[in-house]
């Protein structure tokens, strides 16, 4: 079969190709996850369109009270961006243990969200940010929390003719941490597990949190009743963190066993509490 294959230069002309080629059609950004599928012929579209042209698509700027990332902005200049690591720092700091220098100058952080692969690193510590997501096509434009987006193992609420235009996170002016670990194989591989947690404090203890556990199920999950247990804790300085979550949740994993995913989980759930509360006293 042969495949077309386009270069538009704007979002407007590649939502113009979606709108008319829907599912016959595939965005490639960084290609550091499509190409491996196009090489396994489990992707196999009539028509690839290529979204590195797209100059408007890659941007960090802060608006508003809200950092705003273009979805085709890449790992690597968003790890080195002197703004994200200004207001950030611990985001910029995920960026670093992200494959390898060559994957982050390729991959991009729409790419990398629009893919949703649960063992990603970007998920977690964005959905504890509380980020949102622009999501264009043809005549449309509608922003949703990041949380709604993802809704399964590689499966998002895009549509055929939808893509990522943007990443919006909310800046807070509380006082303010957060934190994100992941366990690997070896440095800068996809997690096993991971955990991401983001904690506000007033003069009586944490105010708010939110604590995400990653690459355990089939998408990254809120630990909802664990935050309410966070609320109000730390005013005399010391937390008591008991991580424990549905282990039903679970999927298998090739390279280790439930038992030991979710074991890890709740080391990283731990360490990532602690350290976003220490950095919220420091903020
Ligand atoms: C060796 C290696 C190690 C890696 N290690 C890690 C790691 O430790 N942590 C981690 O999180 N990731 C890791 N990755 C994945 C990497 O972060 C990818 O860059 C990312 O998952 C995909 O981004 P991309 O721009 O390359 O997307 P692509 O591969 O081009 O596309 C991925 C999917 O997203 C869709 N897509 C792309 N852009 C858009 C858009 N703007 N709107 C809608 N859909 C879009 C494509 O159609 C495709 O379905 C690794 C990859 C490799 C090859």
């Amino acid at each position: 079969m042969n495949m077309f294959y386009y270069e538009p230069k704007t979002f407007q002309e590649a939502c113009d190709l979606l709108n008319k080629y829907q599912d016959d059609a595939k965005l490639i950004a960084g290609g550091q996850s499509l190409m491996i599928l196009l090489r396994q012929k489990v992707v196999v579209p009539e028509h690839l369109i290529n979204l590195k042209n797209i100059k408007e698509g890659a941007y960090i700027k802060e608006e508003g009270g809200e950092l705003k990332i273009g979805a085709l902005t890449t790992h690597r200049q968003i790890e080195k961006s002197p703004l994200v690591r200004e207001k950030l720092p611990a985001f910029a700091e995920v960026f670093s243990g992200i494959g390898s220098v060559q994957v982050r100058n390729w991959g991009t952080i729409g790419g990398n969200l629009a893919h949703s692969d649960p063992a990603g690193d970007l998920a977690p510590i964005l959905m504890v940010l509380g980020a949102r997501v622009r999501v264009i096509s043809k005549s449309n434009s509608n922003e949703m929390p990041l949380e709604s987006f993802i809704t399964g193992y590689l499966e998002t609420k895009l549509r055929a003719s939808e893509m990522l235009q943007e990443i919006i996170i909310p800046l807070s002016k509380a006082k303010s941490g957060m934190a994100y670990e992941k366990e690997s194989v070896r440095a800068g591989d996809m997690a096993m597990a991971s955990a991401a947690a983001f904690i506000e404090i007033g003069s009586k203890g944490i105010t708010r949190a939110k604590v995400v556990v990653g690459a355990v199920g089939e998408m990254p999950i809120r630990l909802e009743n664990l935050e309410k247990e966070l609320q109000g804790q730390g005013s005399k300085g010391e937390l008591h963190i008991d991580p424990k979550f549905d282990q039903s949740i679970i999927r298998m994993d090739p390279y280790v066993s439930k038992e030991y995913k979710y074991e890890i989980s709740k080391v990283k759930l731990r360490n990532v509490i602690q350290t976003a509360f220490e950095r919220a006293k420091q903020a």
